[in-house]
C-alpha cells in the first residue's frame, strides 16, 4: 500500500529565500517537517550547504530538499530559480525572506547613497522579482491557489530612534507592495501576506549588536516579554500563512513581536 504524504504542507512545492539564515532556515525545517518539497535559496553557497545538512539531520524524513544559489536582486537568477520548480510540478509557495540590514545604514544625513541603493535592490526589488515570477509560475502551471509571503519588519509599522533609514523604507515598501498584490491577484486564488518580525536572536541582529550591552538593553526594554524573539517563532507564522489553513488570510501584515508594537510602557 502506498504511503500517503502527510503534513500541513503535504505535496506543496516551496521556495524559501535567505534559507541559510535565521528565519529562512527555521522555516525550511518546519516546511520540510510538514511535508513540503523545499528549494532553499541563498546568496551564500557554504552557508546553504551547512543549512541543508542541518535540515536533513533534523528531518531525515524530508520528501525533497534542494538548494540553489540565487542573488534575489538579480532578476534573471530569480526567474531561473522559480522556473526550476516547473519540473517539480510548479511552485505553490514562495517565502521572499532574504534581506539585509547594512552597518552603514543610518539617518537621513549619514546614509551613503550606495547603501541606500544596495538595500533597496535586495530588500525591495528582490521581493518584487520573487512575486512577479511566482505569479507567472502559478499561472503557467495552472494553479488555482498559491501563497506568497514577504518578510517586512516591525520598523515598517513603528519608528525607531536608532535609525536605519534605508532598511526602514525598504520594509515599508514590502508591506505596501504585498498589500496591493494581495488585492490584484485575489480572484486568481493567489494570497499575499507580509511577515513583520520584531528584533530576533538571529545573526542579522545579534552580529550587529555584538557584546554592546547598552545597545542591546536599549532594544530589549521595549519588549513586554522581556526578550527578543526566536527565528522559529517567525517560522511558525509563515507555516500558517503558507498552509491552506490560512485560505481566507490575504493582504495581512502578520506581526510576530511578543506585543512590542502594542506596548506603551513594559513590565519592570
Ligand atoms: P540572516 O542574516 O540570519 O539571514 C538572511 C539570509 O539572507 C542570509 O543567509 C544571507 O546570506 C541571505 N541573503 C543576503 N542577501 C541576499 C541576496 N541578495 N540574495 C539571496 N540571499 C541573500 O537574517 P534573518 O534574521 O533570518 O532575516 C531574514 C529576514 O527577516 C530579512 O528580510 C530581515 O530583514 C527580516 N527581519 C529580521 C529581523 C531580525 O531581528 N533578525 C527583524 C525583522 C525583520
Amino acid at each position: 500500500m502506498a504511503t500517503e504524504s502527510k503534513g500541513r504542507l503535504a505535496g506543496k512545492n516551496a521556495i524559501i529565500t535567505g534559507a541559510a539564515g535565521g528565519i529562512g532556515l527555521e522555516t525550511s525545517i518546519l516546511f520540510a517537517k510538514e511535508g513540503a518539497n523545499v528549494l532553499m535559496a541563498d546568496i551564500s553557497a557554504p552557508a546553504l550547504e551547512k543549512a541543508k545538512a542541518k535540515l536533513l539531520q533534523l528531518v531525515p524524513t524530508a520528501s525533497r530538499v534542494e538548494t540553489i544559489i540565487c542573488d534575489v536582486s538579480k532578476e534573471d537568477q530569480v526567474k531561473g530559480m522559480v522556473e526550476s520548480l516547473d519540473s517539480w510540478g510548479g511552485l505553490d509557495v514562495i517565502f521572499n525572506n532574504a534581506g539585509i540590514m547594512h552597518a552603514k545604514d543610518d539617518d537621513a544625513i549619514n546614509t551613503p547613497e550606495d547603501i541606500w541603493d544596495l538595500t533597496m535592490s535586495i530588500n525591495v526589488k528582490g521581493v518584487w522579482y520573487g512575486c512577479k515570477h511566482a505569479v507567472q509560475a502559478l499561472r503557467r502551471n495552472k494553479k488555482s491557489k498559491g501563497s506568497i509571503i514577504n518578510t517586512a519588519s516591525v520598523v515598517a509599522l513603528v519608528g525607531a530612534a536608532t535609525p536605519q533609514l534605508a532598511y526602514t523604507a525598504s520594509k515599508g515598501a514590502v508591506l505596501a507592495l504585498t498589500r496591493e498584490l494581495a488585492i490584484v491577484h485575489a480572484r486568481e486564488g493567489f494570497r499575499f501576506n507580509s511577515l513583520c518580525p520584531a528584533p530576533l536572536n538571529t545573526p542579522l541582529l545579534q552580529d550587529w549588536l555584538g557584546d554592546d550591552v547598552a545597545k542591546r538593553a536599549r532594544r530589549e526594554i521595549h519588549f513586554p516579554t522581556g526578550r527578543f524573539g526566536e527565528a522559529v517563532e517567525q517560522a511558525q507564522a509563515v507555516l500558517f500563512l503558507a498552509s491552506d489553513e490560512a485560505s481566507f488570510v490575504n493582504g495581512h501584515d502578520m506581526v510576530v513581536d511578543g506585543g512590542m508594537t502594542k506596548a506603551y510602557v513594559t513590565p519592570e
